[in-house]
């Protein structure tokens, strides 16, 4: 008799997925990394990967399991850092992508962190409040032998906020008898979170945007701004453009899209998703049915700010924007980015563009160790300098050597990554 088991997802035919994105830019960086390219595998290689089972009891008295992920990426400039990410299309694969992605970021930006993410492939939204802290607990405890302040430092990232890292902040500490403010960043502010932690990536996006519009000669007053995805990066986003006078003309999140060609009055909008989770049924814009057609809506900037591989051969020739801001991490296939460059459209990749994220986070990582916190003034004071000199890095690159700014991006990461990797050496 045969008996048939499920085949874990890690081992069915997921595809490559975004790893194969992150792959491809790494090829295409590659010929401008002189003699640190003999080193360029290590960043085609995972550090580590842990796969975990977490099993719950329900509120009904039944068992579930699901799979979680850590994946740390790159260590060479110091602890692993990256998101957590609780969503029913997790995959290894997609896990894999965005801790290479962190590593890149973090490198771009020059705050001292190797690359890191997680996850759990679970829909949260059919989990009860119990339920969900259940999981979030056995997940952390599960992972506890890899995470910590000085080794690897989980945040926020789809479906997950500030409620779920002060679980898993306390799960560890418990587990390991002291309370470890630094095990973890996005905490709620009674915790040892950060003033501006919250906003940061919105932030870092509109900051960048504004950059950009400069070299682009657009006024953000007036510019007409679409916004896919809207929740923390992209509610951010949307709200401070249209705070300076930018025009929200439509926003698309996972169950509808709602268009308004003279702007969407963005605080109302806010509230209506947070009072049913969705911009569906919003009466202040027009919601259209065809998901594609946002792609292809009228306006200067658009922000993809909800998953990766959004951007691709099938959409990005119908795009109208002068500036994609890349809020998501992966949004633009390699193939949409050749067609959307071939345009004219200036992209700020993800790993710059979305940065301001992971700055805050360190803001708040060095506040827990020295136990002395700053201003929001001076958290946003700071996270403004870096975001502006890193996009200027990138740009001043970019023009030199007649790339694209990811390309630009990834010489200024990878060659921080290997020299660091070079200069370390081998171990044993
Ligand atoms: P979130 O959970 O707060 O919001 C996600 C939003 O995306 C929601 O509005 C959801 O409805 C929407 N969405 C989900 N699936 C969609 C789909 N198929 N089509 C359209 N919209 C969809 O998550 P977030 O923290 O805002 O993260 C969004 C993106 O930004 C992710 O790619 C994440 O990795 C990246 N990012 C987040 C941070 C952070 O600090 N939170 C930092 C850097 C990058």
């Amino acid at each position: 008799m045969t008996i048939k088991h499920e085949v874990p997802s890690y081992l069915t035919q997921h595809g490559i997925g975004p790893w194969g994105d992150y792959l491809e830019q790494i090829d295409r960086v590659t010929p401008y990394l002189g003699n640190l390219a003999r080193w360029v595998e290590t960043m085609k290689r995972p550090k580590r990967m842990l796969i975990v089972d977490v099993p719950i009891e329900r509120d009904d008295g039944t068992i579930a399991h699901f799979e979680g992920y850590r994946v740390q990426h790159n260590t060479s400039r110091g602890p692993g850092k990256g998101g957590v990410r609780f969503h029913q299309d997790v995959t290894l694969s997609e896990v894999m992508a965005l801790s290479a992605w962190m590593t890149v970021k973090n490198a771009a930006v020059n705050v001292p962190y190797g690359g890191a993410k997680g996850g759990i492939r679970v829909d949260p939204k059919t989990l009860s409040q119990g339920e969900l802290q259940r999981m979030t607990r056995r997940y952390t405890s599960e992972i506890g032998i890899i995470i910590g302040p000085n080794k690897d430092i989980p945040a926020p990232d789809v479906n997950t906020n500030e409620q779920i890292m002060a679980w898993m902040m306390d799960t560890y500490s418990m587990n390991q008898g002291s309370t470890a403010s630094g095990v973890v960043t996005g905490k709620p502010i009674s915790l040892g979170g950060s003033l501006g932690r919250r906003e940061a990536t919105g932030r870092g996006v509109f900051v960048v945007g504004c950059e950009a519009a400069v070299k682009r000669g657009l006024n953000i007053h007036g510019a007409k701004v679409a916004v896919q995805g809207f929740g923390n990066v992209g509610g951010i986003a949307a709200r401070l453009f249209s705070e300076a006078g930018a025009k929200v003309v439509a926003v698309q999140d996972h169950i509808s899209t709602v268009i308004r060609s003279s702007g969407l009055d963005v605080a109302a909008l806010q509230a209506h998703v947070n009072a049913t989770g969705s911009v569906a049924g919003f009466s202040g814009g027009e919601e259209i049915s065809d998901r594609a057609q946002f792609w292809a809506v009228d306006c200067d900037i658009l922000v993809p700010a909800a998953l990766e591989q959004q951007i691709t051969v099938e959409n990005a020739a119908s795009i109208r924007a002068k500036i994609i801001l890349e809020g998501a991490n992966g949004p633009t296939s390699p193939a949409a980015d050749d067609i959307l460059h071939e345009n004219g459209v200036l992209v700020v990749p993800d790993v710059i563009a979305n940065a301001g994220g992971v700055t805050v986070s360190y803001f708040e990582w060095v506040q827990d160790f020295s136990s002395f916190f700053w201003t929001e003034d001076e958290i946003n004071l700071r996270l403004t300098r870096i975001m502006r000199e890193a996009f200027t890095a990138v740009w001043q690159l970019a023009e030199e050597k007649k790339v694209s700014l990811r390309t630009a991006a990834f010489i200024v990461a990878c060659t921080r990554v290997l020299q660091a990797r070079e200069m370390r050496g081998l171990y044993p």
